[in-house]
C-alpha cells in the first residue's frame, strides 16, 4: 500500500503520458512521506524486482525526514532550493545525471492564498534552474502548482528550457481545485 493517496495522482498522470519506464532515473522533490517514490521505484524498476527489464534509479529529497524505502535513495532533511542540492545530488546519481524529475513539492500554507501560491511558483522556478546541473537532454520535469497570478511566469520559464509543455488537471486532485501540474518534455540542450 502507498504511503499517502498523493501516490494516485501520479499513477494517474503517468498511466496517461508514460513518464516513467523501466531504467529511468529519477529526483523526487518533496517526497515526503514516500508515495510519489514508491510509485516511482515500482515504474523505473528500482529495486530490481523484474530482473528481465532495466533496473531504474530513485533519488527522493525533503525537509522533512523519508522512513527508508527498497529501490530509493533519500537525501533529507536537505532543501531543494538550497545552492548545494544540485551537486549533492549529482554525486549519488548514475553518470551524474537523471532523466526526470518529479515535484509534488508545497511550502507550508501559511493561510494566505496569494502568498502560497508565490511561494510555491518560487520554489518551481529554482526547480528549473536546478535541472541545468542534473536533467539530461531530453528529459522530463513534471511539477505541481497552486494556479494563480505567477503561474504564466512558471510556463514560461518552462517553455523556454523544454520544447514541450503541458497543463495537466488530474481526476485525483479536482477536490483540490487550485492544483495542477505542468508537464515539462525534451529538455533543450544548451
Ligand atoms: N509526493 C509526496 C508523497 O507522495 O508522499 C507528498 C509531498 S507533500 C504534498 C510536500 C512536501 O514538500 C512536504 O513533505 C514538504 O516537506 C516538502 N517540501 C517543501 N518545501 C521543500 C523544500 N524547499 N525542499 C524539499 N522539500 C520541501
Amino acid at each position: 500500500s502507498y504511503r499517502c493517496r498523493s501516490a494516485f495522482k501520479l499513477l494517474e498522470i503517468d498511466d496517461q503520458h508514460r513518464i516513467l519506464r523501466p531504467g529511468l532515473r529519477v529526483i523526487d522533490c518533496g517526497a515526503a512521506p514516500g508515495a510519489w517514490s514508491q510509485v516511482a521505484v515500482e515504474r523505473v524498476n528500482s529495486s530490481g524486482a523484474d530482473p528481465g527489464l532495466p533496473a531504474g534509479f530513485v533519488v527522493g529529497v525533503d525537509l522533512l525526514r523519508l522512513a527508508p524505502l527498497d529501490g530509493a535513495h533519500f537525501l533529507s532533511p536537505c532543501d531543494v532550493t538550497d545552492a548545494a542540492t544540485p551537486a549533492r545530488l549529482q554525486e549519488l546519481l548514475p553518470a551524474s545525471v537523471a532523466d526526470v524529475i518529479l515535484s509534488d513539492m508545497a511550502p507550508n500554507a501559511s493561510g494566505f492564498r496569494e502568498l502560497d501560491h508565490e511561494r510555491l511558483v518560487g520554489m518551481c522556478l529554482s526547480l528549473v534552474d536546478m535541472a541545468e546541473g542534473v536533467l539530461r537532454p531530453g528529459g522530463t520535469l513534471l511539477c505541481k502548482v497552486w494556479d494563480g497570478g505567477l503561474a504564466h511566469q512558471l510556463h514560461k520559464k518552462l517553455a523556454q528550457a523544454f520544447k514541450e509543455v503541458r497543463t495537466i488537471k488530474p481526476k485525483a486532485s479536482r477536490k483540490e481545485s487550485a492544483e495542477l501540474f505542468f508537464l515539462a518534455k525534451s529538455y533543450k540542450d544548451k
